[in-house]
């Protein structure tokens, strides 16, 4: 029989891209940009494309290169806009029906739709619309978003937007397409990302930076929390459909999800990440012979555990990166060398050696044991594991398939009880101070909530999620968690 594994980490929900320029191949500019932020998603990719009449798309699971693996299907979809789509799935079942973009016709013509992030009150729209007669083949919130577009009794998207975006409450980065209009929102926290760049024919929109780099597209700025960018044939214009709530920008961006060479708020991730591993070695100094770090996104925190420790940075680890999506997960007898397949220690570096491990989360603790247990069967004599965020004790509401707290093994024991759980000779992780510190900001930039539960945007029942439930219900509101 085979086995589901939950995954040991917080998964992205989607990256997003879109281009405006005419004169350019925007299907193969969308293809390589979808590239670019495929680390976002991996379950579902798609692009659509307008010419001014009308709008067509391409959507199937898997990679973008295995989705476009047939060229002929982005050399037809000729236009001067585009927009793509990465998925990973949180909420709506891993099925075509929830990849996107999103095609819809409806009376004021076509649009297409891709978004990163969650409503939090999607739920309580959803029945709305499903009461006053909508259908809904999928199970996303860009479904939501088409209809309220189409049932909002204006006859143009960019008047119907501003009647409609203040109604959606949670974490949401959409870019929509009509034939002839590319438009980019943001939710009034600025949880999750999305950038404005330009290139010699147009502009160009994504969740990332790093996708500019891939187009050969020139960063313009962040979209700001609460606007709406419109491009078409008259240029760029802004508009704040919403005044922008207190920032919030996911601090998760920084620690895991995006690529170290994006830049994010103006700040290179991997200069942050290893920013972040320096004060952890200041904060939990060791005794060690070498560091290694958890591929891929733990070595820019490694390099600067190991740089602050003047220890070798190491490669003790290494990772297959060829494991897709149709990966079979082995059965529980076999679960260590499913592990074993996708990470691998390197023997000669380890053995022998006391080593610090670095990884950048920790959620349920399930993979950090394996791990540990792999390198002391290389033959290390210690490990000791730092990491480069303070304790997982709460759950996402924003897109982020986390666990209920129940299940966050920093939620239910000690630091020195994770130690014994995985296995490790030490445990450290980095303060939420010194997290934030790193990252240069002032704390009131960025949702921090899965580190301390204080959430930006209350959930759908209006419960703050501060805390656990008590015999005073959540120990923030009050209200039943
Ligand atoms: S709760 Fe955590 S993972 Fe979710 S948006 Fe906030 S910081 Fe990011």
């Amino acid at each position: 029989m085979l086995a589901v594994e939950k995954k040991d980490k917080m998964q992205e929900e989607c990256g997003v891209f879109g281009i405006y320029a005419p004169g350019s191949d925007v299907a193969q500019l969308t293809y390589y940009g979808l590239y670019a932020l495929q680390h976002r998603g991996q379950e579902s990719a798609g692009i659509a494309v307008a010419n001014g009449r009308t709008v067509t798309g391409e959507k199937g699971m898997g990679l973008v290169g295995e989705v476009f693996a047939d060229t002929g299907k982005l050399t037809q979809m000729q236009g001067h806009i585009a927009v793509g789509h990465v998925r990973y799935s949180t909420t709506g079942s891993s099925t075509l029906v929830n990849a996107q973009p999103l095609l819809v016709r409806y009376r004021s013509g076509m649009l297409a739709i891709v978004h990163n992030g969650n409503l939090v009150n999607g739920g309580a729209l959803r029945r709305e619309l499903e009461e006053e007669g909508s259908i809904f083949q999928g199970t996303t919130d860009s479904e939501i978003i088409a209809h309220l577009v189409a049932r909002s009794g204006e006859k143009i998207i960019t008047a119907a937007l501003p009647k409609i975006l203040p109604r959606l409450r949670g974490a949401y980065s959409f870019i929509l397409m009509t034939p002839d209009t590319l438009i980019g929102i943001r939710d009034p926290h600025g949880i999750r990302p999305l950038s404005l760049g330009e290139t010699q024919a147009g502009y160009v929109l994504a969740s990332e930076t790093c996708a500019f780099d891939t187009v050969g597209a020139k960063f313009l700025r962040d979209i700001n929390p609460g606007e709406m960018v419109v491009i078409d044939k008259k240029g760029l214009r802004s508009e704040q459909f919403a005044p922008a709530a207190k920032h919030a920008m996911c601090v998760f961006e920084y620690i895991y999800f995006a690529r170290p060479d994006s830049n994010l708020l103006g700040k290179n991730v991997h200069m942050v990440r290893k920013r972040l591993g320096r004060r952890l070695a200041q904060e939990h100094p060791v005794e060690a012979d070498i560091v290694t770090g958890i591929p891929d996104s733990s070595l820019s925190a490694a390099s600067g555990v190991a740089e602050q420790l003047g220890l070798p940075y190491e490669m003790g680890l290494i990772k297959n990166r060829y494991i897709g999506r149709t990966f079979i997960q082995p059965a529980q007898e076999i679960r260590e060398l499913g592990v074993q397949l996708k990470l691998n220690p390197v023997r000669q570096i380890v053995a022998g050696k006391r080593v610090v491990m670095v990884d950048d989360s920790l959620v349920r603790g399930t993979t950090s044991l394996r791990i540990v247990e792999m390198l002391r069967r290389a033959g290390a004599k210690e490990v000791h594991v730092r990491i480069s965020s303070p304790p997982v004790i709460a759950p996402c509401y924003y897109g982020l398939d986390t666990s209920s707290s129940s299940e966050l093994i920093g939620a239910r024991l000690s630091v020195p009880e994770i130690a014994r759980a995985i296995g490790a000779d030490s445990l450290g992780y980095l303060s939420e101070e010194g997290m934030l510190e790193c990252i240069g900001l002032p704390q009131v930039n960025f949702c921090t909530a899965c580190f301390n539960g204080c959430y930006p945007v209350e959930a759908e029942d209006g419960c703050c999620r501060a805390g656990e439930e008590n015999d005073g219900g959540c120990a923030g509101c009050g209200l039943h968690v």
